[in-house]
C-alpha cells in the first residue's frame, strides 16, 4: 500500500485518548509524534494493531509467568506506554470497515482452506490424497433477475432472450436481450421488484445455516451407510464460506475431504477405504442437496410457512492436486484465489445494525438492497424467535450466520492463525510475552479504553509501519523460498 493509498483509507480517530490531542494539521500531527523520545517504542506497540484503522485500545496489565516455578517473568503496565493503551486490530471482516483486517482474515481463510487440502499448519500432507470435492450452495429463484452468464464457449449470454416480448401485471417487460458488461448495476436486480418475492428471499437467507446443518447431517448419515457396507468408517470434513451473491442472497461454497478412521487411533488421519472415492462423495452430496427440505414455523404472510431448499445448481467437482499442491480445477483454484487477493464484500450493504433512526436512509424501496431490508423489518414482526432474527440481523439482509466456517477437523484454526501472528509480533518486537523458546503463562488484566487512533498523523505512522511490515515479510518469506 503507498502513502497515499493510506491516506484514503476511513480511518477513525479518538482524541480521547493517550497523552493529550493535537489541534494542529496532518503535518503537525506527524512532527509531533515522530520528534518524541518515546517514538520507537510507541511504533512498537502500534504493530500488534497490523495496520487497523479503527484499532481497540486496552488498559491494565500482562504478567508472564514460568508455568513451572511460579516466577514472574515478565511484567507490562500500559500506564508505562507512551500512549497507555496497548493496541489490537478490530478484526473485521469487512473490507467496507476495516480493509487491513479484512485483507487479514481473507489472507487467514484462504491458509485455512489450503491447508485442509493440501496439509501444513499441522494437517499432515498425505490429506492431498483425500477424496476432495468442490461444491457450491446457492438459493432457489425468487423472480427473474439481470444476469451475466458465460457460455461454454466462453462468450456472454444474452441476459433473458424471449422470441415474443411478454409483461407482468405491472406492466415490466419480462425479457432481457442484453449481453451485460460485468459490474453493470442493474444485474442480480429483478426485472419486476414487484413481482420479485423479497418476503422469501431474506426468509430463506435467515433459515440458510440451518438447511446448511441438515444438510451436512444426512449427508454423514449417508456416507456412514455406504462406509458399513464395504465393513470400514469415514470422516466427513468440510470448511465453508459464505458469500452475498449480487441479487443479495447467500450462498455457500464449500471443500469436502473425507478421512479414513483408524480403528486402533481414531485420532489419526488415515485415508479412507479405496471404494469410497470422490467421485462417490460427489453423486451423494448432489444427491442429499436436492433432498434436503423442510419447511418454516407458520407467518401471517404466509401461513403454511416458506418450504427452505436449494438452488438447481449445486455442481460437485472432484479436487485433484498437481504435485506442487496446486489445484488442477480452475473453479477452486480461482475460489481460493479470491480468498487469497480479492475483496468478498457485497456492495451497499450497511455497515451496522439497522436503528429506528437509520432505518429510513437504508431500507428505501427504490432500492434492490432497500426492499431486501425492509422485508426483514417487516417479516421480524413476528413473535417467533426464527422470525424475529429477521429485525436483528436486517443489515446481513436476514443472514446471521458465520462467514467462514469449518468441521473441527478439517484443519488449523482461525484462532490458531492469529495466535501465531501475535506471537511473531511479540518476538519481533520484544514486546512482553516474549522469553525465547520457553513456555509462558501469560495473565493479562485489561479493560477496554476505547476505539481508534489519537490522530489522523498517528494512523498513517502507524499504518504505514504496517505495511513495512508486511513487505519485508514477504521479502523474507520470497528468498526463503528461493534459497530452499
Ligand atoms: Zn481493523
Ligand atoms: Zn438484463
Ligand atoms: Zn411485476
Amino acid at each position: 500500500m503507498t502513502a497515499l493509498a493510506l491516506a484514503l483509507l476511513p480511518v477513525l480517530t479518538d482524541s480521547r485518548t493517550g497523552n493529550g490531542a493535537s489541534t494542529g494539521t496532518l503535518g503537525d500531527e506527524l512532527l509531533e509524534r515522530a520528534a518524541r523520545d518515546d517514538y520507537d517504542h510507541w511504533l512498537a506497540t502500534t504493530l500488534p494493531a497490523g495496520g487497523c484503522v479503527r484499532p481497540i485500545r486496552l488498559r491494565g496489565t500482562i504478567r508472564d509467568i514460568d508455568p513451572a516455578t511460579g516466577e514472574l517473568l515478565g511484567r507490562v503496565d500500559t500506564e508505562n506506554l507512551p500512549d497507555k493503551v496497548i493496541y489490537l486490530p478490530c478484526g473485521d471482516r469487512r473490507a467496507s470497515v476495516c480493509p487491513p483486517c479484512a485483507e487479514t482474515y481473507r489472507a487467514d481463510t484462504y491458509q485455512l482452506i489450503r491447508a485442509g487440502l493440501a496439509g501444513g499448519k499441522g494437517i499432515p500432507e498425505s490429506v492431498a490424497l483425500h477424496p476432495c470435492v468442490f461444491a457450491t450452495f446457492t438459493a432457489p429463484s425468487f423472480g427473474p433477475v439481470h444476469t451475466r452468464v458465460t457460455t461454454p464457449e466462453g462468450r456472454i449470454a444474452r441476459c433473458r432472450p424471449r422470441r415474443k416480448a411478454s409483461y407482468c401485471t405491472h406492466g415490466q417487460r419480462l425479457s432481457c436481450g442484453q449481453r451485460h458488461k460485468e459490474d453493470e448495476p442493474c444485474l442480480g436486480r429483478p426485472l419486476c421488484p414487484d413481482c420479485y418475492d423479497y418476503n422469501a428471499a431474506v426468509v430463506w437467507n435467515a433459515h440458510s445455516s440451518e438447511l446448511w446443518r441438515r444438510t451436512i447431517i444426512t449427508l454423514r448419515r449417508q456416507l456412514d451407510k455406504t462406509a458399513k457396507t464395504h465393513g470400514t468408517r469415514v470422516r466427513l470434513s468440510y470448511a465453508k464460506v459464505a458469500e452475498f451473491q449480487r441479487r443479495g442472497l447467500i450462498h455457500f461454497h464449500a471443500i469436502f475431504r473425507l478421512d479414513g478412521i483408524d480403528p486402533v487411533y481414531p485420532e489419526r488421519t488415515i485415508q479412507p477405504h479405496p471404494a469410497i472415492t470422490a467421485g462417490l462423495l460427489a453423486v451423494l452430496i448432489r444427491q442429499v442437496a436436492s433432498a434436503a427440505w423442510f419447511a418454516t414455523v407458520p407467518h401471517r404472510v404466509k401461513p403454511q410457512g416458506w418450504d427452505i431448499r436449494w438452488g438447481a445448481q449445486v455442481d460437485p467437482r472432484v479436487v485433484r492436486l498437481t504435485d506442487d499442491g496446486d489445484v488442477t480445477d480452475v473453479a477452486v483454484a480461482s475460489y481460493l484465489a479470491k480468498y487469497a487477493t480479492k475483496s468478498t464484500e457485497p456492495a451497499g450493504i450497511p455497515p451496522g445494525r439497522i436503528t429506528a433512526e437509520n432505518a429510513e436512509i437504508w431500507a428505501d424501496k427504490r432500492t434492490h438492497q432497500g426492499r431486501l431490508i425492509r422485508a426483514c423489518l417487516r417479516i421480524g414482526g413476528h413473535p417467533h424467535e426464527d422470525f424475529q432474527a429477521l429485525r436483528r440481523w436486517a443489515h446481513m439482509l436476514g443472514y446471521r450466520g458465520h462467514f467462514a466456517t469449518k468441521s473441527r477437523r478439517y484443519s488449523t484454526t482461525m484462532r490458531a492463525l492469529r495466535a501465531a501472528r501475535h506471537d511473531w509480533h511479540r518476538r519481533q518486537h520484544q514486546l512482553p510475552g516474549h522469553h525465547g523458546d520457553k513456555t509462558v503463562i501469560t495473565e493479562t488484566e485489561l479493560e477496554w479504553a476505547g476505539c481508534g487512533w489519537r490522530t489522523t498523523g498517528d494512523a498513517l505512522l502507524a499504518l504505514s509501519a504496517a505495511a513495512r511490515a508486511r513487505d519485508h515479510r514477504r521479502i523474507a518469506r520470497e528468498e526463503s523460498a528461493a534459497a530452499s
